[in-house]
């Protein structure tokens, strides 16, 4: 029987062991769990559909990684019994003016005829964004998706590493074994990838998110994810706790300190977005995204026998799972949903 070896397994190390043990092959994973691992730190939100983004390839992907998800998610947690955090509550798009949530209702529904996953697609007013989400700000109308959800990075990353074990794999908290590997060894080391290989190149950028408690409960409820203006997004973590992030920074550093500047800005933004709310506890988690030349995943072989997967960038753990599907359908030959050759070169 065909043996795979996983060196590095964030989601997409993880995901791709988790489909091949579970499709019945021998699979060994290495992973050594670096400080600034990109899919612990991650906020996990799972909203490919309204990005402006045009990229065909890239949207390709991530509208099969949203609809693949509850029915990933169900799979594995069934099978582990572990909860993996995902939660579909939808997400709220803030914009400026009226103008402009007309212009993003118009861009976001459209889309909605190729993924019957998005759910409805509402625009609200600022008192119905209030009535939704009461921490939040009533200073912006909004876009509502009904389909937007949110992963915990961490809890996700548990359950496979079970889901791997439970279905005959071996996992080893360390580097990679020094000896000689058999069968088919796939990289997926993230940010850490020019370690081994230059193809593809891979970046990285460094994001921090703010981590924050409220001090007092307006709601029992499941806050839904906030896409605000620009680049910001909040997310719930916990009964009371959100995050709100991030920072982009390119880089060669893997320096990992919290910057203060950053952490500074970060809560401004927070008292912004919550303005009626006392913040407490706050601190920063950082993490390294990693990227490509064309900022699209890379899936290819890269000389016999040895198979990369990198550069998931700012939506791997929408990617991440449907990454693990088509990998492993394309390496032991079988059909994938997705043209492969669109993510290599
Ligand atoms: C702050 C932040 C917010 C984000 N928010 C979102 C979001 O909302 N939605 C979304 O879809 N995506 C988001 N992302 C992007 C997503 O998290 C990443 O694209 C994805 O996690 C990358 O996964 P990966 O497996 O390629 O890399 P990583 O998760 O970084 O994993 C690489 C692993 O390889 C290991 N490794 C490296 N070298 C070796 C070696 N020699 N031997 C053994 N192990 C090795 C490392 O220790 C690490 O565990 C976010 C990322 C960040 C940082």
């Amino acid at each position: 029987m065909s043996k795979f070896t996983v060196i590095g397994a964030g989601i997409a190390g993880a995901s791709i062991a988790y489909h091949l043990a579970k499709a019945g092959y021998s699979v060994t994973v290495y992973d050594r769990s670096d400080q600034g691992q990109a899919t612990r730190a991650s906020a996990g939100i799972i909203c490919p559909w309204v990005s402006q983004r045009r990229n065909q390839k890239w949207y390709r992907l991530v509208q099969e990684g949203a609809r693949y998800y509850p029915h990933f998610i169900d799979e594995l947690e069934n099978a582990t019994k572990r909860s993996t955090g995902y939660k579909r509550k939808g997400a709220i798009c803030l914009f400026k003016d009226d103008h402009i949530q007309e212009l993003a209702f118009q861009r976001i529904s459209a889309k909605q005829e190729g993924s019957p996953e998005m759910g409805a697609v509402k625009k609200l007013t600022k008192e119905q964004v209030k009535a939704i989400h009461p921490h939040l700000t009533n200073e912006y109308p909004a876009v509502y998706v009904e389909g937007g959800g949110q992963i915990n990075g961490e809890s996700l990353l548990d359950a496979l590493k079970q889901g791997i074990l439970l279905y005959g794999g071996k996992w080893f908290d360390q580097d990679q074994a020094p000896t000689t590997l058999t069968g088919t060894v796939i990289y997926t080391a993230g940010a850490w990838s020019g370690e081994f290989f230059q193809t593809p190149m891979v970046y990285h950028q460094r994001a921090e998110l703010l981590h924050f408690k409220l001090n007092h409960h307006l709601t029992s409820q499941h806050t839904p994810v906030v896409m605000g203006l620009g680049p910001m997004y909040l997310i719930e973590t916990g009964p009371n706790t959100f995050a709100i992030g991030t920072t982009h920074e390119d880089t060669d550093s893997f320096d990992l300190a919290p910057s203060i500047e950053n952490q500074r800005y970060l809560l401004e933004e927070a008292k912004r977005y919550f303005p009626e709310a006392i913040i407490n506890d706050h601190y920063v988690a950082v993490g390294l995204r990693p990227f490509t030349r064309d900022s699209l995943p890379y899936m290819g072989f890269v000389k016999q026998n040895v198979f990369v997967v990198n550069g998931l960038g700012s939506t791997g753990l929408t990617a991440g799972p449907v990454i693990g599907r088509e990998v492993t359908s394309y390496l032991l030959g079988e059909e994938t949903t997705l043209n492969l050759n669109d993510y290599n070169y």
